[in-house]
Formats: C-alpha cells, structure tokens, sequence
C-alpha cells in the first residue's frame, strides 16, 4: 500500500514539474472582487457591466452575489493604467503586458509602448499608485 502511495506521489511531481514551466502567465492578475480569488482569463470570466466599465468573476454565482451589493465589491477591482493612471474600462479587451509574473493592462494603445520602453518606473509607480492617484502623467493623449 505504501509503496503506491510514493508511486502516485512521484507521479503527481512529474506532473506539475511539467506542467509548470511552460504557462507562466495563466493568470489574468485580477482578482475576483467577491470572493478574492484569481481570475485565470478574462476572456472566459463572467463580466459585469457596472458605471460604464466591466467588472470580472471567477464564477456565475460571484456575479449574483456582486448584483446584491454592487457598490460594496466595485471598488475592489478597479484596474489603472500604470503610465497614465487612468482606470481601464474593460481589461478584457485593454492592451496588456506582462512584466516580473504580473499583467498590466492600458487604457490605450499608446500607453503600451511607453510602459515597454520603462517597465520598472512604470510597475512601480503603480504599486504607488494604489489608493492614491495624484501627481500621474498623461499628457500628451486623450481618450
Ligand atoms: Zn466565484
Ligand atoms: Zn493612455
């Protein structure tokens, strides 16, 4: 009995030793404001639409639960641009770059390029960013 159990064990290792390597982003990095888990695509999430942008769950059942309380679970998902600070309406169809193991997402496509030329400055900034949104720079672009 013992011996299958180490057996099935080795196996499991070999599994996710495979496995891992070679999906590094299958994670969307957005978390689901209702149950705080992460959502793994955006394009297969559920959404919301909810003050003019779109809100992501990592399930039908968090969207039902969101729809009690929308403007209790809202404010937790709240995605920003990291060069222009901006919020980004629908992630799910933003501009996105993946910079150390985390998605960013832009509000427009000029944003992108500039986040690629600096992306420490820029994932950095962001980390900053949260909960105050002063002193960002946009300037040369509206939207
Ligand atoms: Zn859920
Ligand atoms: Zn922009």
């Amino acid at each position: 009995m013992r011996a299958i159990g180490t057996i099935l064990l080795v196996a499991l290792f070999a599994v996710t030793a495979l496995a891992a390597p070679q999906k590094p982003v299958a994670n969307s990095g957005l978390t689901c404001p209702v149950s705080g888990e992460a959502i793994k695509s955006l394009k297969k999430a559920p959404s919301v639409q909810y003050e003019g942008r779109s809100i992501y769950f990592c399930c039908k059942k968090c969207v039902g639960e969101f729809n009690t309380n929308p403007a209790k679970y809202a404010p937790k998902q709240v995605v920003r641009c990291p060069v222009s600070g901006e919020v980004v309406k629908d992630p799910g169809k933003a501009q996105t770059a993946s910079y150390k193991g985390r998605s960013y997402y832009f509000c427009c496509a000029k944003c992108k390029p500039e986040f690629s030329k600096n992306p420490e400055k820029y994932a950095k900034a962001q980390g900053k960013a949260q909960g105050n949104r002063s002193g960002m720079q946009h300037e040369e672009h509206s939207h």
